[in-house]
């Protein structure tokens, strides 16, 4: 059994005093500011046919804190500033990799309010964590331990929406060790009637309440749409109230997500899933799409990293293929297949459930790719022969 050094983010609400509230509230104005300004450089660079990389755009932040308009800069710490710089480069490592959209910028309503700390610009100390230019500790509500003997390397501080605080540290967690190897796989669909339909047959439904909470989110976002724009309270009160109905959706969301992807990993050495950066590029539709949209991209990341902890294997396939007219039983393709048709039999005489149909589609899609490509996955490189991974998805049928 190999033991990895794993690092995982613990994550807590804390309650800040007005001084700390307002220091972080200053810096996060900061680091959305150099992150726009950093992508506007970079973004009015490019249309010179020049690229500007992360050291150009550190050097071009000691400049801005020379200025007077931007001296403020200089007031908060400098560390979360340059980090703001680091993901800007990640976002562009992306982009540039066909992994993500151009870079976007940061609004002030919208956006998330979060900085993250370094180890030169927090200190951890029995317990207690205490930010640069703060004097005190935060009171964080330290609902888990964090495990014995762990140093926080980053950590990040954020609010949400409701207008709650939370700081997530990331440290090494020596309990996390490598699961023995199974030989079992699974192929996992994303759907909207039920979160998940799992090539075995199993279908897992969305946590519980979440059909009421989102309705309940749909009425606040309509009385947050009639309130006037000029009145301030109102509107504020109805903004707070629809993010606290988000928050609980979220906060439902990925407690169920959290016992799920464990268990998957646990059980299977070999995930099989449809890559959806293709679909993520198209402009959202419904708020049902956007929530399952949300949940699919927390779902991934989860399952991604917990493969890594426990030494299983997640493969994104492209979509390449009509998974839900392809008979997983005999490779014939159905002329149609309309979205109402939830089960439909083959000329071979199989009858299938339109979603677990998909999901061994996926399942057979991503072991092919296994067996010829010793586990690469398919959108990031594809190894000779494959061609039919490498090809641009049609947009997947819903
Ligand atoms: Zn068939």
């Amino acid at each position: 059994m190999v033991t990895t050094h794993v690092k995982r983010a613990f994550k807590y609400r804390f309650y800040p005093t007005d001084a700390q509230a307002a220091e972080l509230s200053r810096t996060f104005g900061c680091v959305r500011k150099v992150y726009n300004m950093a992508l506007a450089a970079r973004t009015e660079a490019r249309t010179r046919g020049e690229r500007v990389n992360y050291n150009q755009t550190s050097a071009l932040l000691t400049l801005w804190k020379k200025t007077e308009e931007l001296a403020y800069l200089s007031e908060v710490s400098s560390v979360p500033l340059q980090q703001a710089l680091r993901h800007l480069q990640v976002a562009f490592t992306n982009f540039f990799g066909k992994r993500a959209k151009y870079p976007r910028f940061k609004s002030r309503k919208k956006s998330r309010r979060s900085a993250e700390y370094t180890t030169s610009a927090f200190r951890y100390r029995d317990g207690k964590l205490t930010l640069a230019k703060m004097s005190e500790p935060l009171d964080i509500a330290w609902s888990r331990h964090l495990p014995e003997g762990a140093a926080p390397s980053t950590v990040t501080v954020s609010q949400d929406a409701a207008g709650r605080w939370f700081v997530s540290m990331l440290c090494e967690d020596p309990t996390v060790v490598a699961l023995p190897a199974t030989d079992t796989a699974v192929g996992i669909d994303v759907g909207l009637t039920h979160l998940l339909t799992l090539s075995s047959g199993e279908k897992i439904t969305n946590p519980r309440h979440e059909r009421k909470d989102r309705a309940r989110l749909a009425l606040a976002q309509r009385r947050l749409a009639r309130k006037a724009k000029g009145d301030g309270a109102n509107r504020a009160k109805a903004r707070r109230k629809a993010a606290k109905v988000h928050a609980r959706i979220t906060d439902r969301r990925r407690d169920h997500l959290h016992k799920l992807t464990t268990r998957l990993v646990r059980e299977n050495q070999t995930l099989v899933i449809e890559d959806l950066t293709v679909r993520n590029m198209v402009k959202n539709r419904s708020l049902a799409r956007a929530i399952s949209d949300a949940a699919w991209s927390e779902f991934r990341s989860m399952l991604e990293y917990k493969a890594a902890w426990y030494g299983r294997e997640v493969i994104a396939v492209d979509r390449w293929f009509p998974s839900s007219k392809l008979c997983s039983n005999c490779g014939t393709i159905a002329s149609t297949m309309p979205l109402h048709v939830r089960e439909w039999t083959c000329d071979c005489g199989t009858t299938h459930d339109r979603d677990v149909n998909a999901a061994k589609n996926l399942l057979a899609a991503g072991l092919a790719v296994t067996v010829c490509g010793a586990g690469v996955r398919p959108q990031r490189s594809s190894p000779g022969g494959q061609s039919a991974t490498k090809q641009k998805t049609p947009r997947r049928e819903p």
